[in-house]
């Protein structure tokens, strides 16, 4: 990472309905070092799911600690999802970013437009759709950790947050988990290089290229 560069730290979103592959997609692009990805790991009032670890998947809250961090103002945005409540702590997103360096989110719709708001010029934001509800609705199946009643709900909110897809900045279709991975980095390599993202560094260098 010796971009004689530098910019400011971007904050890349993807959400999905459950079951689009996006944990996948953020796995695969965590475990690709070159990119440098830091991941937000949410606060949650979810129970914990058996394969899930607290602090690596989310940090696990009961709803009195997650209203304190509400009212302390600690989360950057939180929502309400399937009846639980999900929160990003702010402070390590922006440590991350105060480091030039990018952050990952997995946060749905609500998230999404809330952090939009708050940082318009340092956001990327993508929607990751699944081939058809068929398709969705056998990933929630054998993912298998859920109850039948929560597959039911979760599926049935697909169908609202898929219509969610017009406040992204762009769209993929996840039929191929290595077609989605490549171009989710594709999006990722562009917006880096985005003049607006550093246009004083840019002028920096440009300046001492002309004196040469
Ligand atoms: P799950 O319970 O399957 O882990 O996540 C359910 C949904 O909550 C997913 O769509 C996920 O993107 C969303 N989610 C997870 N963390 C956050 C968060 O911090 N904020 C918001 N707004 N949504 C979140």
């Amino acid at each position: 990472m010796n971009d004689p560069i530098k910019r400011r730290g971007l904050m890349l979103i993807l959400s999905s309905p459950s079951g689009a592959g996006k944990t996948t997609l953020t796995r695969d692009l965590l475990q690709d070092k070159s990119l440098d990805l830091t991941l937000s790991i949410s606060v949650t009032t979810r129970s914990r799911r058996t394969s899930e670890v607290d602090g690596i998947h989310y940090y696990f809250k009961t709803k009195d600690e997650f209203d304190r961090l509400k009212v302390q103002d600690d989360l950057l945005e939180y929502a309400e999802v399937h009846g639980n409540y999900y929160g990003t702590p702010r402070s390590p997103v922006e440590a991350v970013l105060n480091q030039g360096r990018d952050m990952l989110f997995d946060i749905d719709y609500q998230g999404t437009q809330q952090v939009q708001k708050r940082a318009p010029h340092d956001v990327v934001t993508i929607f990751i759709l699944p081939p058809s509800m068929k398709e969705l609705r056998a990933r929630l199946e054998r993912r298998a950790e859920d109850e039948a009643e929560v597959i039911a709900k979760r599926l049935h909110n697909a169908r609202n947050e898929i219509t969610r897809w017009p406040i992204y900045d762009y769209v993929i279709v996840n039929e191929d988990i290595q077609t989605a991975l490549s171009q989710v980095k594709a999006i990722l390599i562009a917006e880096r290089l985005k003049r607006a993202r550093s246009a004083q560094a840019i002028n920096a260098f440009v300046g001492q290229l002309l004196e040469e």
